[in-house]
């Protein structure tokens, strides 16, 4: 989509230091960060959010969560620790991008319920 910032960052028209990337998939360190390790993990193909998944996109959502959320969570030094991953989705979910991204936090405790 061609006004969406993350497809700008996926097709690098944005520059941003990816800590990961691949085929189908990249992750990049968030503009605000909540924790000390903050990043996101998006597919390089618009989809809007979580709710907006195909059939088609199964191989894709299962390749995020198998393979590069916990890899990214090794590279960084928090998978021992433990993490947070989190997918705001829509108005009510807090979405504030409308391109799906997994947020991936670490490096601190995480707090429960989320406000
Ligand atoms: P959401 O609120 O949609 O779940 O998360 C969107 C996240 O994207 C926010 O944490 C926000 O800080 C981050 N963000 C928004 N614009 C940019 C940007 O241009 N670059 C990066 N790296 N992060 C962004
Ligand atoms: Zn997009």
């Amino acid at each position: 989509m061609s006004d969406c910032i993350f497809c700008k960052i996926a097709s690098k028209e944005i520059p941003s230091p990816l800590v990961y990337e691949d085929d189908t998939v990249v992750a990049f360190p968030d503009l605000e960060p909540k924790a000390p390790v903050h990043i996101l993990v998006i597919p390089k193909k618009h989809i809007e959010s979580l709710a907006a998944l195909k059939e088609e996109d199964k191989e894709l959502a299962a390749h995020i969560l198998v393979d590069v959320i916990p890899q990214i969570a090794r590279d960084l030094g928090i998978a021992e620790k433990g993490f947070r991953t989190v997918a705001n989705t829509s108005d009510d979910g807090g979405q504030t991008v409308k391109h799906l991204h997994f947020h991936l936090l670490g490096g601190r405790f995480m707090q429960w319920p989320p406000g």
